[in-house]
């Protein structure tokens, strides 16, 4: 089954997403399912919510070459990131074919809670760090391409353009 992702310019992406209530009901748990199949699909190593249609404070990610293990992270926040920054190109499966040049602190410190609602504390370094920073970017509408020399720019961000959503949930039952 090929999944469909929402893409920019559709104004959906910049929708900020909401706090994910717990326990998880069946369909959300079936919904992080879901994304990580998108994920591998698209042959990306993070994926939130928002890009399959949910606006839902969740993302997953995996950074192994293997691509068997999905760590699916739920409400994250960031609380600590170091002073070091890296300016990087980026690329996002809702932009495709466009990249952002953007700033990212090389470690941060996340709390988050899993499927069972349990909550974690957990330092990522590098390219984990960075690919939950664009992760976290998209739960409050903001897009790596939005960024110029580093920095996020609101006025990018105003001057894409915002087209209606024409994204259809086709599994929303
Ligand atoms: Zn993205």
């Amino acid at each position: 089954m090929y999944i469909e992702l929402v893409k920019h310019p559709d104004v959906f992406l910049r929708s900020v997403s909401k706090d994910v209530p717990f326990p998880l009901d069946d369909k959300t748990e079936r919904l992080t399912k879901y994304m990580a199949r998108a994920m591998y699909q698209h042959h990306g190593i993070g994926l939130a919510a928002i890009q399959v249609g949910y606006q839902l404070r969740m993302f997953v990610m995996d950074c192994t070459r293997a691509q068997e293990s999905p760590q699916v992270f739920i409400n994250p926040v960031i609380v600590k990131n170091s002073e070091e920054t890296l300016t990087d190109f980026e690329g996002c499966l809702s932009a495709p074919g466009k990249r952002g040049e953007v700033k990212r602190y090389l470690r941060i410190v996340l709390k988050y809670q899993d499927k069972e609602g349990a909550e974690h504390q957990k330092t990522f370094y590098d390219l984990e760090a960075r690919c939950i920073q664009h992760e976290m970017d998209h739960l409050e509408g903001r897009l790596c391409i939005d960024y110029e020399k580093g920095e996020y720019s609101r006025d990018k961000h105003k001057s894409q353009t915002m087209v209606e959503s024409d994204f259809r949930v086709k599994h929303n039952t």
